[in-house]
C-alpha cells in the first residue's frame, strides 16, 4: 500500500544521505523540512520535499497532515517490558521513606519480580506484555529493545524470551532482545552467588544461543549485584555465543562498568546517573552509546545522568524510557523527551535526536530506522496540530500524538 502524507508543517530529521548516529555539538541540529510531503510504499520511506513538488496522483491513502508534525518513530533501546505485576509495595514503601536497596532487602524489588513471573504462563505473560506494547506503538515507539531478567531461572528466563520472540513476529513493533539473566542473586544462591553465575554460563547462554533466543547480553554491574570481575566473566562468554552488551552500569556507583562495557566493544552503556571524568574519557575513545534513563531518575528520585557532560564532550546520548515495574512504569518516550529537557537540560533538537536516530544506534538499527531517508523504514508520527516541534517536550503529560505509522501500518 502506498501513503502519501501532505502538507506537513514541519518534517523533522530529514536526511538524504543515510546518518547513522549524531554526536556532540551536531546534536543541536534537527533538520526540518517546512510545508512538506512524505511518501511511503508499503513499509518503507522512498520519498520527500517541498509541497510545491508533490505529484502522486496514483497513491491509495492520502493523510493530510496540516497543522501537523511529522517526524521519525520513537526507538527505544531500554527496556523490560515483560513481566508479571506492578510493584505497587515498593512504590509505597519508598514513598514512606525506603530506599532502593532497602525494598530489595525486604523481599521487594527485582526479586519479588522473579517470584510473581515464575507462576505466570507463558500465554498470560504474553497477552499481558501485547497489551502494553500496543499502547507504546499508539504512542509513536515503533522500535524497541525488550529484556529477560525477571526469571532468574533457567526455566523462566527461557520463558520470558520466548515470550518476547511471540512479540516479535506477531506484532508491528520491530524488536530487538536482550538476554538478562544477570539481573540480581536469586535468593536460593544468597551468599554462593558464584553458582548461579556458573548457572548462566553453563546452562543458560547455550540455550539462549541454541534457541536463537536473543541478540544481546545485558548485566546489572552494580555493587550488591554483579561485580565488575562478574561481569566480565559473563560478557567473555557471552561473546563465544555473539551476544554483544548493552549493560546496565553506574546506576547508583561508578567503579569502572563503563572501561569493562567498552573494552567489550559493548553497543551501549546504560544508567549513568554516576558518572567521572574518567568514564566519559573512555567513551570518547569508543564506538559505544551512551543511554539516558530519566524516568528512572524521576521515578526512584535519584539523581539524573550528566547528559550536558556526555554531549559538551563530544560523545553522543540516546535517551529511553527502561519501562519496567520497579522503577519506570512507563513506556511513554513522549515524557522521556520531555524530562530529557527538563531535568537533563537538552535542548528539544538534542531530545529528539536521542529518541530516534541515537536510540536506533542503540540498536543496531540506526541503518534502518531513526530519520526520514529514502530508503529507511516507514516508522512515522504524525502529531495533532501544533505550533511546533518544541511543544512535544514542552506540554509534559499532554498526548499530542494523532497517529502512528508503524512498519508501514496507520495505528
Ligand atoms: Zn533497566
Amino acid at each position: 500500500m502506498s501513503i502519501l502524507i501532505t502538507n506537513i508543517k514541519e518534517l523533522l530529521q530529514v536526511h538524504d544521505t543515510n546518518v547513522t548516529i549524531v554526536k556532540g555539538i551536531n546534536m543541536k541540529t534537527l533538520p526540518v523540512l517546512h510545508n512538506a510531503y512524505l511518501l511511503i510504499e508499503n513499509d518503507t520511506i522512498v520519498e520527500f520535499g517541498p509541497m510545491e513538488f508533490c505529484a502522486y496522483p496514483d497513491v491509495e491513502k492520502v493523510i493530510d497532515a496540516r497543522g501537523k508534525v511529522v517526524l521519525p518513530g520513537w526507538c527505544d533501546s531500554h527496556t523490560h517490558l515483560v513481566y508479571a505485576e506492578d510493584r505497587i509495595d515498593d512504590f509505597v514503601g519508598r514513598i514512606n521513606g525506603l530506599s532502593y536497596e532497602e525494598i530489595a532487602k525486604k523481599g521487594g524489588g527485582i526479586l519479588n519480580s522473579a517470584n510473581k513471573l515464575a507462576q505466570k504462563s507463558e500465554d498470560e505473560l504474553y497477552e499481558a506484555a501485547l497489551k502494553r506494547l500496543n499502547k507504546l506503538l499508539k504512542l509513536g515507539t515503533g522500535v524497541i529493545e525488550i529484556k529477560s531478567g525477571y526469571g532468574l531461572t533457567v526455566e523462566s528466563e527461557l520463558k520470558i524470551l520466548r515470550v518476547i520472540q511471540r512479540l516479535k513476529k506477531e506484532t508491528q513493533a520491530f524488536v530487538k532482545v536482550s538476554f538478562l539473566g544477570a539481573h540480581a542473586i536469586p535468593e536460593k544462591f544468597k551468599n554462593k552467588s558464584s553458582e548461579y553465575v556458573d548457572l548462566i554460563i553453563n546452562e543458560m547462554l547455550p540455550q539462549v544461543y541454541e534457541e536463537q533466543l536473543a541478540h544481546y547480553i545485558d548485566v546489572f554491574c552494580e555493587k550488591g549485584y554483579f561485580s565488575l570481575e562478574v561481569t566480565d566473566r559473563i560478557l567473555t562468554a557471552a561473546a563465544a555465543y555473539n551476544l554483544q552488551p548493552k549493560i546496565h552500569v553506574n546506576q547508583f556507583n561508578a567503579f569502572g562498568g563503563v572501561a569493562l562495557a567498552v573494552k567489550h566493544k559493548a553497543l551501549s552503556v546504560d544508567h549513568l546517573e554516576q558518572l567521572t571524568d574518567a568514564d566519559i574519557k573512555v567513551l570518547q575513545g569508543s564506538n559505544t552509546m551512551p543511554v539516558a534513563l530519566p524516568q528512572c531518575s524521576f521515578f526512584l528520585g535519584i539523581p539524573y545522568t550528566n547528559a550536558r557532560a556526555i554531549i559538551d564532550a563530544g560523545l553522543p546520548l540516546a535517551i529511553a524510557s527502561d519501562y519496567n515495574p520497579g522503577s519506570s512504569p512507563s513506556g511513554n518516550m513522549n515524557l522521556v523527551l520531555s524530562l530529557a529537557c527538563i531535568k537533563m537540560k537538552l535542548t528539544p533538537e538534542e531530545a529528539i535526536n536521542a529518541a530516534t536516530i541515537n536510540g536506533a544506534y542503540a540498536l543496531g538499527l540506526s541503518s534502518m530506522y531513526g530519520s526520514i531517508t529514502r530508503g529507511k523504514k516507514a516508522n512515522i508520527i504524525i502529531t495533532k496540530p501544533i505550533s511546533g516541534y518544541q511543544q512535544l517536550p514542552y506540554a509534559f503529560g499532554e498526548n499530542l500524538i494523532d497517529k502512528t505509522i508503524i512498519n508501514g501500518i496507520i495505528h
